[in-house]
């Protein structure tokens, strides 16, 4: 076999897609925490109420779900041509390309675009990509210092901190706590700070001001680049995002491969379903968008890097490639009751909630986040609630097929499938399990090595009487 180097995985040990512990270990240590359950319930409740009163404002919020849907499979189908096309457009309009097959080509393009400048500092817009693949860290080693203008970033960078969720990455902090962060973290923060909201709104602009008017090079994400047209879009709901892509003389932009939509006029689409399903506005405070270089006016250097990082392992897979979707609305989050409860560190990737749980195994490859597709109880909340219909349970179970599962499950499985395919030895089977129940089994699940199985379900009983006696008796 030739091996051609492609579809990759993102690579090990760098970025923020592995977690140092598997989900079950880590989301105990997050349900011990009960001021973490507190803010997230509060925080996820005001999100869902708001986000569900403006969908019920929109008599065609299934049809408009139904042609987002149908865009992004449009897109995931005919996505190396659209990427062309992107780059002929972003080129033509004075942008500069580049391709980065993962995580480390993307931060060493970075790094060296920014060294180039001569500059020693970088504002950043809030963006998973750049998370994702611990570009922050990358600068940091080459002596080069982010700083991030979103401010819930800006308050999980202060504070040391990981984010937690994709819209609010400090939803697990509340506001004393912000104080305190503020106050031990913050250059120049007036002493007497108090938490009231407006106040540390107050003290963050302060600090971010001045950075903004002194800082030459910004680093964003996209939510949307247009192939068409060569238009990045960025949505945002503080204003920092315009600061960033406008002031600067160097703007490099990070996007994932598919984040691209065909055409301007499916811009409609989208921008009707992200604010809805996300901060439950009707429309972004702030929609910023931007076509290559436009001498004299805003940044006058433009780098595009566009990253897979294991995109086209997750595009590979029929099933699985509904992921790549994703506009990173996070109403999947909101209204999944694992998230509310054991927060987003317990995932330990910076794609928390239903849609960590398929995208982060994808990109990983399933064997390096193997109990993620089990962070669920396939209720199908998150489906409902996705702005572009990823069917996020039948993914979950699809990788839990792929997931590495002990031998000792196999050969129970093995030796169902065998009993269930032999009518008599089923039925052998069927009265050895009412023996069990009545030898005392009932309501203590499975004996050993079964009982991990039932010790968090309900076994249920074996009936009275068989399917089968039932007939002979007629
Ligand atoms: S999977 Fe759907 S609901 Fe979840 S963040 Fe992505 S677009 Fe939003």
């Amino acid at each position: 076999m030739t091996f051609l180097g492609m579809p990759a995985r993102a690579p090990r040990g760098v970025g923020q897609l592995r977690g140092d512990e598997p989900f079950p270990v880590a989301a105990r240590e997050a349900l011990a925490n009960a001021q973490l359950r507190r803010n997230l319930q509060h925080a996820t409740t005001t999100i869902r109420g708001k986000s569900g009163r403006v969908i019920a404002e929109l008599p065609d919020w299934q049809e408009l779900r139904a042609a987002g849907s149908a865009l992004k499979a449009y897109t995931m189908a005919n996505l190396p041509l659209l990427l062309e096309q992107l780059e002929e457009k972003v080129t033509a309009a004075g942008g500069v390309v580049h391709w980065a097959a993962d995580a480390n080509e993307a931060n060493a393009i970075v790094t060296d675009l920014v060294r180039r400048t001569g500059e020693k500092r970088v504002i950043k817009v809030k963006s998973m990509a750049t998370q994702e693949i611990g570009l922050n860290e990358a600068l940091e080693a080459a002596g080069i210092a982010p700083v991030e203008t979103d401010l819930a970033e800006l308050i999980v960078q202060l504070g040391n901190d990981k984010p937690s969720h994709i819209l609010v990455p400090a939803i697990h902090r509340n506001r004393s706590e912000i104080r305190e962060i503020f106050l031990s973290a913050m250059p120049d923060v007036d002493p007497g700070l108090t938490d009231d909201p407006p106040v540390l709104a107050a003290a963050a602009r302060r600090y971010l001001r001045e950075t903004f008017l002194s800082t030459k090079v910004a680093v964003s994400g996209a939510n949307f680049a247009i192939a068409e047209t060569g238009t990045l879009a960025v949505v945002e709901s503080e204003g920092n995002g315009r600061m960033c892509l406008t002031l600067p003389e160097t703007l490099i932009t990070v996007m994932g491969i598919e984040k691209l939509v065909p055409a301007w006029q499916d811009l409609e689409v989208f921008l009707q379903l992200l604010p809805r399903a996300s901060t439950g506005e009707r429309m972004n405070p702030y929609t910023s968008m931007w076509h290559g270089v436009t001498p004299g006016d805003g940044p006058q250097s433009f780098h595009l890097v566009l990253l897979d990082n294991g995109r086209s392992a997750v595009l590979a897979d029929e099933v699985g490639r509904q992921a790549l979707h994703c506009i990173r609305c996070s109403a999947c989050l909101n209204v999944c009751p694992v998230y509310e409860r054991t927060g987003g560190h317990a995932y330990g990737s910076v794609y928390p909630g239903p849609i960590g749980a398929v995208l982060s195994p994808q990109l990983t490859g399933v064997d390096d986040n193997a109990t993620l597709p089990y962070a669920s109880s396939l209720c199908g909340a998150c489906f409902d609630a996705c702005p572009v219909k990823i069917d996020i349970p039948s993914i979950l179970v699809h990788l839990r097929d792929q997931a590495p599962h002990p031998r000792s499950e196999a050969a129970v499985m093995a030796a169902a499938a065998y009993t269930m395919d032999r009518p008599r030895l089923y039925e052998k089977a069927q009265h050895a399990a009412k023996l069990a129940r009545l030898a005392g089994r009932k309501g203590r699940g499975l004996p050993p090595p079964l009982n991990g199985w039932s010790a968090s379900r309900d076994l249920p009983a074996p009936p009275e009487e068989t399917f089968r006696d039932w007939w002979r008796g007629r």
